[in-house]
């Protein structure tokens, strides 16, 4: 396996002299070397072709022993040298101080397609960023992990890749509900794959203990590399990069409201600095609709990270982020005007996704949307289904006929009568009239709005069969819902199945709309 390797993240950047990987406050380093845990019996369960293809891998060579060495762990690459990075962070909104990747090791950076990328091992054992935890990860969190990662690619959202996933044949010891019940379960590795892996608390880390020339020399790397495009210099430039940094998570945001995906963990050490949706934990898919909901237990009394709260607690972040880079620009009034550049953007571009997600070019009255949100919640309805199947609505239609289009969305269809259908019907009454004011023809509507509404998502409940069949042995579920994850917005016919309402069974069950951190 020849890969074209790319070291300058551990010449531009200071390293840690301590080489131990005993847990630690660092400082004055963006990272440690450290070596992957050598895993017991290493197997590899999947990987994606689509991203093996795009690093320049082969077939054969993604066979190879090499590259089961190398993506678990077993082998450090020949002139690399691994690492993980320092970095801090709020959590739920309260300082953490120090964090760092405590099971994540970066193993080297590569050119490929002239795009620089890192491969990250999670879970291959300890770092000086452990701290009391063991730097490893389960089978069940890594299945979510890799899937995920890349149904949201092929999705079209920005997002951190995975190459592979990896059983490493040991066991790791877990309290999945934190209620006292710790429990051994079998432990993987997934290879992560992103241009970089630097957050807004890598940023945060330097700006807290007041080292900046460490806050500048990161600010100059990932601009350097990353923000090519960025060519002022002085205070102006690290404007600009905040700048960017702000129009690309905008842009991210903007997707997992399009999409309903709520991420859970929304910690500033969880935001990529390229606007990357990253780490996935305790994530979910909007099903019956519910703006208020999270998948994250751990978060189930604040609800801080629920739906309707994303694009806030992004905004949030990036005046944390704001704060950490505020040294190397000096100017509140300049940043303040960088910081309501996020909230224009937003409220300029979500109400035509809306639109979008509607089949409307023409623009409407805010409360023919607002009627939509508060129909969706109060009729449990479906997401994903509902809007893919609102294509189907035709102009000549009636509103009973629309309805109909769209019934397989609700949860409780026989809840759907007298108070909830009237107002469904005035709905679709007001929704058929713009339909015929709008130019495109109802196939040319249809083939549009599929392109912004997907017909598959990755479901917890879909997961968690993948997991189930996993942990006993039969990687299918893996494969085939890789391979559907792959097309979500084509109607792939023969994996119709995967295109259905969260199961009853699935309902309150832990890994479906119960998920905590434990991972
Ligand atoms: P997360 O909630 O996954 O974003 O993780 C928050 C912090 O805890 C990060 O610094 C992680 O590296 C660290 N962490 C999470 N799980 C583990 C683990 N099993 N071992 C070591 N560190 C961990
Ligand atoms: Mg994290």
């Amino acid at each position: 396996m020849k890969i074209n390797l790319k070291d300058t993240f551990n010449k531009e950047l200071p390293a840690d002299s301590d080489l131990s990987n005993t847990r630690r406050q660092v400082y004055n380093a963006c990272f440690s070397f450290v070596t992957p845990r050598v895993p017991s019996k290493p197997t590899l369960l999947h990987y994606a072709d689509d991203l093996a293809e795009t690093l320049g891998f082969s077939k054969e060579e993604m066979s190879s022993e090499v590259f089961l060495n190398l993506v678990s762990g077993s082998a450090v690459y020949p002139k690399t040298q691994p690492y993980a990075m320092a970095y801090a962070g709020h959590q739920f909104g309260n300082w953490a101080g120090q964090l760092g990747d405590g099971r994540a090791i970066n193993l080297f950076e590569m050119l490929s397609q002239n795009q620089r990328w890192t491969l990250q091992l999670k879970g291959a054992g300890e770092t000086p960023y452990s701290r009391n935890a063991d730097g490893l990860a389960v089978l069940r969190s890594s299945i979510r992990e890799h899937l995920c990662s890349e149904a949201m690619f092929h999705l079209g959202v920005p997002t951190t890749r995975s190459l592979s996933l990896v059983s490493t044949g040991d066991k790791v010891l877990r309290d999945i509900l934190y209620n006292g019940n710790p429990a051994y379960e079998p432990g993987a590795v997934v290879c992560r794959v992103a241009p970089t892996f630097i957050r807004f608390g890598n940023f945060q880390l330097f700006a807290a203990r007041k080292d900046i020339t460490n806050l500048k020399a990161l600010a100059d790397y990932t601009i350097n590399y990353f923000y090519p495009e960025i060519q002022s210099e002085g205070k102006e430039k690290y404007l600009q990069f905040y700048q960017e940094i702000v129009n690309r998570t905008v842009a991210m945001v903007l997707h997992w409201q399009r999409v309903g995906f709520v991420h859970g963990v929304m910690n500033t050490d969880n935001m990529s600095i390229l606007g990357l949706t990253i780490d996935y934990g305790p994530y979910g898919w909007l099903e019956d609709y519910d703006p208020d909901w999270t998948p994250n237990t751990t978060d189930a009394e604040g609800r801080r990270y629920r739906f309707r709260n994303q694009p806030d607690i992004a905004l949030w972040n990036l005046v944390q982020l704001g704060n950490a880079l505020y040294p190397l620009i000096e100017d509140i009034a300049s940043m303040e005007q960088v910081l309501n550049s996020y909230s224009q953007q937003f409220d300029s571009q979500f109400p035509i996704i809306q639109q979008q997600k509607l089949g409307l070019a023409a623009e409407y009255e805010s409360t023919f949307q607002d009627e939509l949100t508060t129909l969706l919640t109060t009729s449990e309805t479906d997401m994903t289904i509902f809007y893919r199947n609102l294509a189907n609505v035709v102009k000549t239609d009636t509103p009973d006929e629309a309805l109909t289009k769209v019934a397989f969305a609700f949860y409780q269809p026989d809840k759907i009568v007298t108070t909830l259908k009237t107002s469904w019907l005035n709905w679709f009454e007001l929704y058929l009239i713009k339909l015929k004011e709008e130019q495109l023809a109802d196939a040319e509507r249809k083939a549009a709005m599929n392109l912004v509404n997907p017909k598959y998502v990755l479901r917890n409940y879909m997961a968690q069969l993948a997991i189930e069949a996993a942990e006993k042995g039969d990687n299918s579920l893996i494969n085939e819902l890789y391979t559907v994850l792959k097309k979500p917005y084509d109607e792939q016919s023969e994996y119709e199945k995967w295109f259905a309402k969260r199961p009853d069974w699935a309902r309150h069950k832990v890994g479906c709309s119960m998920l905590s951190c434990s991972s």
